[in-house]
């Protein structure tokens, strides 16, 4: 779905290339975190699937077509095929939280009755229903970039990139984010998000990409952010502790409905995302919570690393995401998360 074949990314009058030699595949339904510190490349890398950059050296890809023989004219079709999110949002400020959704609808040329009819939809999916009308100004942060997920969402995208989506976070919402993206993906979108969030990161053990000075140092495919020692201590967060027992629920949860998910809603002869079947990985363990040893590391009052087991009777208490059933939405085939057959792949220029 995604394939960097020795990809080297030299910028203009710099003298160390921002990628270097980078090589790797995203396989459709995955979970990919990028990780590494700040500047190692994580974002030249979503720049270059995004199409907004061409490799110096080096093919890149995606869905099918080589990035840097695709024609300018035909970038805006391709790009119909990728949803992305970014650290600061990006939301129209004049614009309301319908009208930011339905704008991207607008411009590909969706028909008025598609839009007002996929808008709402694709809002509740998120969590946003009844919220339509705000300005950006009058949501919280979780709430903008939920409208910017949505957004990204909108065209159904078979892929959405993330680049840095908890990062004007604070640490609770940040799970709410993550725990919609996990659930998106779990319905069938392939997600590569870049990321410095290593409690999230060790959490979820999904692929980990690590880069350093550009160069992939790790290509793991359960695996945890890894070295942390690149990471800028953070001025004490005394909720932070909690924040980190917050996630592992949350993600515990998702977990749980990934594996309904992968259970119910894929086809048997769909291209299974790499976790779907493997029930190891989805039953409970226990987990050491990374961000408060992280903490431990850096603040030597802080609380020593806690085992947690998943209760095995009661319910996992969640963040206050609405319990949206895509199923129950019937979106599901029009924001491409649900059923995927082997052959719907469409090239991004039909
Ligand atoms: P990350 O997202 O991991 O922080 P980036 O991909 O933004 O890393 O940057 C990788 C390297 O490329 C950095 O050294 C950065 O300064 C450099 N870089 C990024 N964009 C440009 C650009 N447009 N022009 C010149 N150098 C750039
Ligand atoms: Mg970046």
């Amino acid at each position: 779905m995604i394939r960097f074949e020795n990809v080297t990314k030299h910028y203009r009058g710099t003298s160390r290339p921002a990628l270097n030699k980078v090589d790797f595949e995203v396989l459709r339904g995955e979970f990919v975190f990028l990780v590494g510190a700040s500047g190692s490349g994580k974002s030249s890398c979503l720049r270059l699937i995004l199409r907004e950059d061409v490799p110096s050296d080096g093919r890149v890809v995606v869905l099918g077509r080589d990035v840097r023989t695709l024609s300018n004219r035909k970038v805006p079709y391709f790009r119909r095929h990728i949803g992305a999110v970014f650290q600061d949002f990006r939301l129209l400020p004049s614009k309301t939280v319908f009208q930011n959704v339905a704008f991207t609808l607008q411009v590909i040329g969706s028909s008025r009755a598609f839009i007002q009819q996929a808008v709402p939809e694709v809002l509740a999916l998120v969590g946003l229903a009844g919220k339509e009308k705000r300005f950006p100004h009058e949501l919280s942060g979780g709430e903008q970039q939920r409208v910017a997920i949505a957004r990204a969402l909108a065209n159904r995208p078979q892929v959405l990139l993330a680049d840095e989506p908890t990062g004007n976070l604070d640490p609770a919402t940040s799970v709410d984010i993550m725990q919609l993206l996990a659930r998106i993906n779990a319905n069938g979108t392939t997600v590569v998000m870049a990321t410095h969030e290593a409690g999230f990161v060790d959490q979820m053990k999904r692929r980990v990409i690590e880069l350093k000075n550009g160069e992939m140092v790790r290509d793991e495919r359960h695996g945890g952010y890894g070295d942390t020692s690149a990471i800028p201590s953070l001025a004490p967060e005394p909720e932070r502790g909690a924040a980190a027992v917050a996630a592992l629920t949350a993600v515990l949860e998702l977990q749980r409905e990934a594996a309904a998910m992968a259970g119910t809603s894929l086809p048997v002869d769909s291209v299974a995302p790499p976790w779907a079947g493997e029930g190891r990985d989805l039953t409970p363990e226990p987990v050491a919570v990374p961000a408060a040893r992280a903490d431990a590391d850096r603040q030597p009052d802080a609380a020593p690393p806690r085992e947690i087991t998943r209760p095995q009777t009661q319910p996992v208490p969640v963040q206050d995401i609405p319990e949206v059933e895509v199923a129950e939405l019937g979106v599901a085939d029009r924001l491409g998360l649900g059923r995927r057959d082997r052959d719907d792949e469409v090239g991004p220029t039909s």
